[in-house]
């Protein structure tokens, strides 16, 4: 068995994980974001009652390889402290840490809808974007600690694909906005639930939730249609082009949005339309894990659970 906890800017979401992908022992405690002692005590005291387990942390941040630093936007107190070998000598159990978009991809692979797949991306339509790279079981390690995030570099740069009597209209129109990173006209600025609401606007519509443009796109409503086909244009080929690098066989989609199966059929026809591989069947599927993805993906950070084949 593994302690696993799976940290975001909220709550600590923690669990005892057994090889089969049961849970017991689940409980949530806020996360202290801004006081590093705090943070180390509602860890250890979680963990305290199983001395000898290993603890694997799932956490929305990327740990530095070199210094064990981890950048996490909504965690100020880890800005200067190395968690896991502080975890290390203050409970003096072996830890392991990895970003929670890994994990959820891991997850999948181990316990969820990647089943039997080796190489595996798997994307987080949420309120950004997110993903994670699976290769033979195991995380992809990157160049400083960072691998998966497809939704960062400048693409947002051109006009998409000409499409139906208005390509003029929705060609005048390049969404290109500046991205929290930095970066101007990165997919993420077009790609999660409020970027779409944005992208709406930007497409002649009236304020609208991401939810209430899908069911729009999906009843025919010709702004929504607009609005999806741009933001179609610009996933499909992002994404297109992480497959033709990676390879991925299947690539499970978690997240809010993810959720909407009409726009998961509709984003991997987008892909599937964009690759040098012609498939048949679907290359995108609905994740199958849910909220269980981080903690199930921690546990398989080290050798202690292996994938059942
Ligand atoms: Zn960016």
């Amino acid at each position: 068995m593994i302690l696993c906890a799976d940290i975001g800017g909220s709550f600590i979401d923690f669990a005892m994980v057994h090889p089969d992908g049961r849970t017991d022992h689940r409980r949530a405690v806020p996360t202290p974001v801004d006081d590093a002692p705090a943070f180390i005590g509602a860890l250890a005291a979680l963990c305290a009652p199983w001395p000898d387990m290993p603890l694997h942390i799932a956490i929305a941040g990327v740990e530095c390889p070199d210094t064990g630093i981890i950048r996490a936007a909504n965690i100020p107190c880890l800005q200067t402290l190395p968690l896991a070998a502080r975890l290390r000598g203050e409970t003096g159990r072996i830890v392991r840490i990895a970003n929670d978009a890994d994990c959820f991809a891991l997850a999948e692979v181990h316990f969820g809808v990647a089943r039997g797949h080796r190489t595996v991306f798997g994307i987080i339509l949420g309120t950004g974007i997110g993903g994670g790279f699976v290769l033979g079981g195991r995380i992809v390690p990157g160049l400083g600690g960072v691998t998966g995030e497809w939704g960062h570099a400048p693409l947002v740069i051109l006009p998409p694909a000409p499409h139906g009597e208005d390509a003029a209209a929705i060609a005048a129109q390049v969404p290109f906005f500046r991205c929290g990173c930095g970066l101007s006209g990165c997919l993420d600025t077009i790609a999660g639930a409020r970027a779409l609401e944005r992208l709406y606007l930007r497409a002649g519509g009236s304020p609208l939730t991401s939810r209430a443009i899908l069911q729009s796109w999906q009843s025919g409503d010709r702004q929504a249609g607009r609005t999806l086909d741009i933001w179609l244009s610009y996933m499909g080929a992002g994404l297109a082009h992480v497959i033709n690098v990676t390879g991925s066989t299947i690539v499970p989609v978690a997240g809010g949005l993810g959720n909407v199966q009409a726009l998961v059929d509709a984003l991997d026809h987008a892909v599937r339309a964009r690759i040098l591989t012609a498939t048949t069947g679907p290359l995108l599927r609905r994740a199958a894990l849910g909220k269980d993805a981080g903690l199930l993906g921690a546990a398989c950070l080290g050798p202690d659970i292996r994938a059942e084949d």
